[in-house]
């Protein structure tokens, strides 16, 4: 029903959004089809169905360490471009956490590797599809506190070096600085002289808060990050001040209906608390979050408000308008979009 709905989407993570197909591909002219579960795409999509939260990490880890060279990098993007229009998604801001490549994995790949992958994906999807995308570069926040445990400063270690990559890649199409990985025990405070500085620096300050942990998180977010969107942001629900907050001063979140009820951050999708934040005025967005791992598509997602929270084609294309206003594409790709947005949704009536 909202196949031919133009689309904006805000939270999607290229380690997630990498079809089995390629995934396949990539391990095979690298040598390392032993990393991967068999050899068949129906095996690869298999093994990226959800289990639990330890299976999701080791896929996502898994996939990772398959991407070595910037041909990967940009089959990747192109790949993951091609499903996107596939379902007339016009403007996507993507998640990449390039400290995980370089920092991590110690693979031989380096931040120009990532960068020039990344553009010359960015360019195909561009030519070929005629899909914008733009780049969030976000922190592993566990990744620094692990840092910081071994005796190291946690903005030193993986904060400082991806701050670093997003302000290399600000002429390739980065365009925000972000905060990823689990949220127990790592809360968004001692962030707050890093995505200052990115502000200082013209990047948007994207991190993800009050997806498993509650509303201190985004409170952190919106106070000592200067948040420009959140994150998921769900566990806001249960801070009456908080939702009020968000919804005077119209700060998005990003919201990912399936990854949040897969995940087990709501106990089910009839209970996701997405109706509520709308009818409290606080500006929703629908997105995917890992989408081959996950099983979803937007389309779907869009989808669910009608199957699952009995939303009209109206309340859909309201919603849908809200990620067009809420991306950080410049203002005159930006007008185009909601052009064409509001060409289409003129047409519905
Ligand atoms: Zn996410």
């Amino acid at each position: 029903m909202f196949e031919d709905m133009p689309k904006v989407e805000l939270h999607l993570h290229l380690d997630g959004a990498i079809p089995p197909r390629t995934v396949l591909q990539i391990a095979a002219r690298n040598g390392l089809m032993d990393l991967l579960p068999g050899n068949t795409e129906a095996a690869v999509a298999r093994w990226f169905a959800f289990q639990d939260f330890y299976h999701f990490m080791d896929v996502v880890r898994t996939i990772k360490n398959l991407l070595r060279t910037p041909e990967d990098f940009a089959l990747a993007v192109y790949a993951m471009g091609r499903e996107l229009a596939a379902q007339n998604v016009r403007y996507a801001e993507i998640t990449v956490t390039p400290y995980t490549y370089v920092g991590v994995l110690k693979q031989g790949v380096t931040i120009e590797m990532i960068l020039a992958g990344l553009e010359a994906g960015r360019q195909q999807v561009r030519d070929e599809f005629g899909v914008e995308l733009r780049w969030v570069f976000d922190i592993p926040r566990n990744r620094s506190f692990a840092d910081y445990r071994n005796g190291g400063d946690y903005v030193a270690g993986a904060a400082e070096r991806t701050l670093e990559f997003a302000l290399m890649g600000r002429d390739v199409g980065v365009i925000g600085l972000g905060l990823g990985g689990s949220e127990l025990n790592a809360p968004p405070e001692p962030f707050a002289p890093v995505f200052a500085e990115a502000k200082r620096y013209g990047l948007k300050s994207l991190p993800h808060a009050g997806e498993s942990e509650g509303p201190a998180s985004v409170w952190g977010a919106i106070d000592h990050l200067q948040a420009d969107r959140v994150g998921h942001g769900i566990r806001a629900i249960d801070d009456p001040r908080l939702m009020a907050e968000l919804a005077s001063r119209q700060i998005p979140l990003e919201i990912s209906p399936t990854c949040n009820a897969t995940l087990n951050f709501v106990s089910g999708l009839a209970e996701h608390p997405f109706p509520k934040f709308d009818a409290a005025g606080v500006l929703v967005t629908v997105n995917t979050d890992d989408p081959t791992l996950i099983g979803t598509t937007l389309t779907q997602e869009y989808q669910l408000l009608v199957d699952v929270f009995g939303y009209t084609r109206a309340d859909v294309v309201r919603i849908a308008r809200n990620a067009f206003t809420a991306c950080y594409a410049e203002a005159d790709l930006k007008a185009r979009l909601l052009a064409e947005f509001d060409g289409w949704a003129a047409g519905q009536i």
